[in-house]
């Protein structure tokens, strides 16, 4: 379909078609409505690099009640390991494996790059009846008491009753809005690395994470497989910057460092992400028409996979929300479905963000007593595991908010 004979008024529009615009369209096909995605790339694009891998299983669990069997389909591509390591200066202080999975059963998460993931969302929100317009950049937003009204790069307008905006961290949507992103936005960054993995002799299906790796000038390093290979992560120290570690020349010469010296011929994508605190200061504007979900909305570091995640129940709370809106009996009725899923998901966003943030102050600390106490608790693991336990967990942050707690 071109973009330009699409003028018919739509029930909703989702602007991007990531991870969250997709989980959005699914959501808002399952309520049976009409939903239009606008994508800016064209439709055979190839997204770099793996990015968010956890797939957690309250996600699962939504996306399969949007599309049944979608759960089963993501997680049987993706890999679950059962043990979890802990290692400081080159000592283990943790190692737990968990029972096999009773077959049949959700798993609690499943890991492959964001890439597959939304390869199983595109073709789900195909079949359940979305319709995608591809090569269309929203460039202008006019949100009015009844309809919102939207202008694509190619002069083409599209209109609806409802858009959801999951144009990512750059949301020109939001910023057509005037709204505002509020929080820290930290210096630091981690360098990912994508490695394909040798089938023939592979690395232990397990997670480790290694503070103040000896081979890395004591940096954190992370080792999180995904389906087909898996990621290598290191946390910058002050002072660093990206090139440092981020370019190809430069990964050549740290890598086997912390991995095998083979896998230097394997690397498949070099990424570098910034740790960014920032949660925008209403998720929908002020006609109640537009409403702001994933990235657009709110960025965390990517400690306890709460970006993606979140951005998941975003989408299903706004898919709940903008039905409600449409089968109301008055218009402030209508208004306050989204003002109660503005209030909902900015609160959660806000706790996942602290949440987060207390990882990341544990992983780069302003004190030095908080590395003193790090390390303390690494030599006394042996005798108090707990220590142990309370480094492993430490690095996600708190327990709770889960990333989709409040749920509309
Ligand atoms: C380099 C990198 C590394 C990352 N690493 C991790 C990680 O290790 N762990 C983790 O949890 N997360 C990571 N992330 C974050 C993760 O990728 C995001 O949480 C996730 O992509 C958010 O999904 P989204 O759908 O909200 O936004 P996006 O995936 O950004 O999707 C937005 C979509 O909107 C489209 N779009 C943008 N503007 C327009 C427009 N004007 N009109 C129409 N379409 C538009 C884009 O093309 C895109 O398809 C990483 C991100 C990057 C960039």
């Amino acid at each position: 379909m071109s973009a330009r004979n699409t003028n018919s008024r739509k029930d909703v529009i989702v602007v991007g078609a990531g991870p969250v615009g997709l989980s959005a369209a699914l959501a808002l096909r399952s309520c049976g409505l009409e939903v239009t995605v606008l994508e800016a790339d064209p439709a055979n694009r190839v997204r770099p690099g793996s990015r968010a891998l956890f797939v957690h299983r309250e996600s699962l669990a939504l996306l399969d009640r949007a599309s049944p069997g979608l759960a089963p389909a993501i997680a049987g591509f993706g890999v679950m390991w059962r043990t979890k390591r802990t290692l400081l200066g080159g000592r283990e202080v943790y190692a737990r494996t968990y029972p096999e999975l009773p077959p049949g059963r959700i798993p609690p998460f499943t890991s492959l790059r964001q890439l597959d993931t939304e390869r199983f969302l595109l073709e789900a929100a195909k079949v359940a009846g979305a319709d995608f317009v591809w090569g269309a950049r929203v460039t202008a937003v006019e949100a009015g008491p009844d309809e919102v009204l939207l202008t694509t790069e190619d002069g083409a307008t599209h209109r609806a009753c409802y858009v959801v905006a999951a144009d990512g961290s750059r949301s020109t949507v939001r910023r057509s809005l005037g709204i505002a992103m509020n929080g820290p936005r930290s210096e630091g960054f981690h360098t990912t690395v994508d490695i394909a993995e040798d089938p023939d002799d592979p690395m232990p299906l397990e997670r480790t994470f290694h503070y103040e790796h000896p081979g890395l000038g004591w940096r954190h390093v992370m080792r999180v497989p995904f389906a087909g290979g898996f990621q290598i992560d290191v946390q910058s120290a002050d002072g660093d910057r990206p090139e440092e570690f981020a370019t190809e020349e430069a990964v050549r010469d740290w890598l086997p460092r912390v991995v095998p010296r083979k896998y230097v011929d394997s690397v498949t994508c070099v990424a570098n992400y910034r740790f960014l605190q920032v949660v925008a200061e209403s998720f929908a504007d002020d006609s109640r028409r537009v409403l702001l979900a994933g990235e657009a909305a709110h960025l965390f570091p990517p400690l306890g996979a709460r970006g993606m995640n979140s951005g998941i129940a975003d989408a299903d709370a706004a898919a709940n929300a903008i039905a409600l809106a449409l089968s109301a009996a008055d218009p402030r009725q209508a208004g306050a479905a989204v003002e109660r899923f503005d209030a909902t998901r900015r609160a959660a966003a806000e706790a996942n963000r602290d949440a987060a943030g207390t990882a990341l102050a544990h992983l780069r600390p302003r004190r030095r007593i908080t590395r003193l106490r790090q390390r303390a608790a690494a030599a006394l693991s042996p005798v108090v595991p707990a220590f142990g336990e309370w480094l492993e967990q430490a690095t996600y942050g708190p327990k709770t908010p889960r990333p989709h707690a409040g749920r509309y």
